[in-house]
């Protein structure tokens, strides 16, 4: 009788095409697989070697052209007027995460790998780390070539580097700020090392759409991490009744509120956080919603445990607009 035969119980089956599989791929064993990860998961298990020890390591997460970059460079600055030693890792191929924190384009993690043909013992730390406003060390992983690769290894190759050179000690907190919608596995490599997650969101149908889909994300990972939700953040709106609509209806929370303020524009086009401009009313205003999120989120948010919607009860609450 075949291994195959739907008389072996189906995980002898199961065993039976991955021993196939290996041997025709000329693998003795098979890379760390974590099923739970996800229904149909192949994401590749975090090594224990590259945990981040002693940080507070969050990954700020949204739609794409949310406001992620906005919220995790003035974070950052905010947490530095906490007194706190900030690392930031933009996950974004755009590599724009960083560019309020040190006024330029980064280059890549992935550029200089491929520079010194990935030898990275090669590198010095102020290759790939530039040192920010308020002495935040910015990193931009970069991305995969467009259409090809995988984001996760991206990000694994940065944490990598950044273990081997140091850089993860003497540092309060990690924000890892990731790029756009879930697409595939990859965009949740961070969550592999972070304590908490933070969803930004707009109080529109697509971007609360896209934090649904997130929540779902995190919590699949939250099986086999450490990674739990903290909460989000409603940016570049006035309102926020349908941002509490939902969360109302899932069980989540709203951490913090900025509106759609022209000083962060004009902050962008200065190249500065909103902490090098002027005291202007409405920037006094968001510095201080900024620190506000910032030492909530170090003293700890409760563990969070929302249930995401699925797709046609989050149209039924939200509508189509
Ligand atoms: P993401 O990182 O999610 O792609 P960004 O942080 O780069 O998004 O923001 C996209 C654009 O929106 C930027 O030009 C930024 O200046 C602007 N923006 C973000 N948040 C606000 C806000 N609260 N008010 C006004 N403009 C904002
Ligand atoms: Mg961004």
């Amino acid at each position: 009788m075949s291994p195959l035969d739907s008389k072996h119980p189906p995980a002898a089956r199961a065993n039976a095409r991955e021993q196939a599989g290996l041997k025709a791929r000329g693998l003795a064993s098979p890379p760390i697989l974590k099923g739970s990860d996800g229904e149909g998961s192949v994401q590749v298990h975090q090594d224990d070697t590259m945990k981040i020890d002693g940080a507070k390591v969050f990954a700020v997460y949204g739609k794409g052209g949310i406001g992620k970059s906005t919220t995790s460079s003035n974070l950052s600055a905010a947490f530095t007027k906490l007194g706190k030693r900030v690392l930031q890792i933009g996950c974004d191929p755009k590599h724009d995460s960083t560019f309020t924190l040190t006024g330029q384009l980064q280059p890549t993690v992935i550029d200089i790998l491929k520079d010194v043909d990935f030898h990275a013992e090669e590198l010095r730390p102020e290759d790939f780390v530039a040192t920010g406003y308020g002495g935040v060390k910015c990193v931009e992983a970069g991305g995969p070539p467009a259409g090809t690769g995988c984001g996760g290894y991206v990000v694994g190759q940065t944490v990598k580097l950044l273990k081997q050179h140091h850089m993860l000690e003497d540092t309060d907190v990690v924000i890892f700020d990731v790029l756009g919608d879930v697409v595939c596995g990859g965009f949740a490599a961070p969550l592999q090392h972070a304590d908490r997650a933070v969803i930004v969101t707009a109080n529109d149908f697509d971007s609360i759409y896209a934090m649904n889909r997130i929540i779902a994300a995190v919590q699949a990972k939250s099986v086999n991490y450490k990674v739990r939700l903290a909460g989000c953040v409603a940016n570049r709106s006035k309102d926020t009744d349908e941002v509490d609509r939902y969360c109302k209806t899932v069980g989540f929370d709203r951490i913090a509120h900025m509106p759609d303020i022209d000083a962060i524009r004009r902050s962008r086009l200065k190249k500065k956080t909103l902490f090098e401009m002027p005291d202007d009313d409405d920037i006094v205003m968001a510095r201080a919603e900024y620190v506000r999120l910032a030492s909530l989120l170090y003293r700890g948010t409760e563990e969070m445990a929302p249930a995401p919607l699925p797709d046609r009860e989050i149209f039924e609450l939200l509508g189509f607009d």
